[in-house]
């Protein structure tokens, strides 16, 4: 009896497993778009910007980017594209292999400052910000951080108080992405109901956004204070459908999600640069992609890089099913970023001396994921959230 045969693709150094066959035609033309915009649109200049520490065509790029369907993309309605999570996990994994800070930008706006307000607002404040924030007229930035209180933003200590039926804000926020260029910032602030969020315009009297520089990370990235100072706001500034800590939470859970596939993006350009560069450099007479212990290296980023795309496809589709818990993002977070550190590191390695150039992508990558692995919940975060779910011990204070 002879043994059927199945047709088998040659082996792809890009995509060793085979991941492609899990999407959709519709997820494949998703990528492919926000692949060619970030080819066109970031690669050519990103190196100069990170140099310079700007991200001089900021609102350019984010209009772009609304008119490709990328800003609050797995949301419903106002314009916004209602993408699967898949589909937008996709897009972040290719923006952030152009650069960090371009998925940060999108992260912000799209599932930190749209998703409060598409999920926690009144109708009222949804047609008054979504739509322009889905064309990227206007830019949107999410203040949750304070100089003195990060991981514990329970502790907060800005403030929102009634006057009359005004509420009046004070207080400052630190780490802002997108906050000296954003049009309204949603603001977590303690009231006597507990942390609630509001939409602030940012032309409000009493606010402004330092922009914050000498970063040695995210550099194409715009990272601001904002200082509140008797911000006054109309009764329904207020974000209707949060109160506590679990409305900014969610939103956080939200946009780690897009990180869990971001990280793989750095870490594959970073990859392919290093294979790029192993296969036509040579010492000893040969190219040191044909040393075994460059092989080694090779072998072992491919094995990181490609388990974390699966890993994120997995969450995708859990999030699309509507099943996916936050310990799961959690465990995504945790372990793209810190294999996405250890593949850009790797890869530098081979890159030798020219690793440290801007000429190529590794080093802004590398030190790109410095800041990834803080913002969203640092490593100690996520060890705390995955401990705590599998042991039933919550040991965040002690
Ligand atoms: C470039 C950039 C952009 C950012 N953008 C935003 C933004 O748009 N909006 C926003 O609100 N924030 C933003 N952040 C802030 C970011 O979310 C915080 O930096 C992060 O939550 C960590 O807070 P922290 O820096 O105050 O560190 P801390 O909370 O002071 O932590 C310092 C260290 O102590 C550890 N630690 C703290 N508590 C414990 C504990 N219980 N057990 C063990 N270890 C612990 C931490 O894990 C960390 O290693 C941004 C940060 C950066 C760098």
């Amino acid at each position: 009896m002879s043994v059927p045969r199945t047709a088998r693709a040659p082996f792809d150094p890009h995509d060793p497993l085979g991941i492609d066959d899990l999407l959709s035609p519709e997820d494949r033309a998703v990528r492919d778009t926000v692949r060619g915009w970030a080819a066109d649109r970031v690669l050519p200049h990103v190196a100069d910007w990170y140099e310079r520490g700007e991200l001089p065509s900021l609102r350019e790029l984010a209009r772009e980017l609304g008119a490709i369907g990328a800003l609050g993309m797995p949301l419903t309605g106002y314009g916004c594209a209602g993408a699967s999570a898949v589909q937008y996990g996709l897009a972040c994994l290719e923006l952030e292999a152009a650069d960090s800070g371009i998925r940060s930008m999108v992260s912000v706006q799209g599932s930190l400052a749209m998703y409060a307000i598409h999920r926690y607002g009144s109708e009222e404040q949804r047609q008054e910000w979504l739509p322009r924030m889905a064309a990227g007229e206007v830019i949107g930035c999410f203040g949750l951080t304070e100089p003195d209180h990060g991981s514990d933003p329970a502790s907060m200590r800005t403030r929102a108080k009634r006057d009359g039926s005004d509420w009046v804000l004070d207080g400052r926020k630190m780490w802002i992405t997108n906050g000296s260029v954003a049009g309204v910032a949603v603001v977590w602030a303690q009231t006597e109901d507990g942390v609630r969020g509001f939409a602030v315009p940012t032309d409000t009297p009493g606010f402004s956004a330092p922009e914050i520089h000498h970063k040695w990370s995210l550099r194409a990235s715009v990272t601001s204070e904002l200082v509140l100072d008797g911000v006054r706001l109309p009764a329904d500034a207020v974000l209707p459908g949060a109160t506590g800590l679990g409305g900014p939470l969610s939103c956080l859970n939200h946009a780690r999600y897009g990180i869990v596939w971001g990280a793989m993006g750095a870490a594959r350009s970073c990859f392919e640069a290093a294979l790029d560069y192993a296969t036509g450099r040579e010492q000893f007479g040969r190219p040191i992609a044909g040393f075994q212990l460059t092989q080694a290296k090779f072998a072992d980023m491919a094995v990181e890089l490609h388990k974390g795309i699966l890993l994120a496809h997995h969450l995708g589709l859990r999030m699309d099913a509507g099943t996916l818990r936050p310990e799961q993002v959690s465990f995504g977070k945790l372990n793209n970023v810190r294999e996405a550190i250890e593949i850009c590191r790797t890869a530098r390695t081979i890159l030798g001396a020219n690793g440290i150039s801007l000429e190529y992508p590794v080093m802004r990558h590398a030190t790109n994921l410095e800041s990834v692995l803080t913002y969203e919940g640092t490593v100690e975060m996520h060890q705390l959230v995955l401990g705590k779910a599998l042991t039933g011990l919550d040991a965040f204070r002690g």
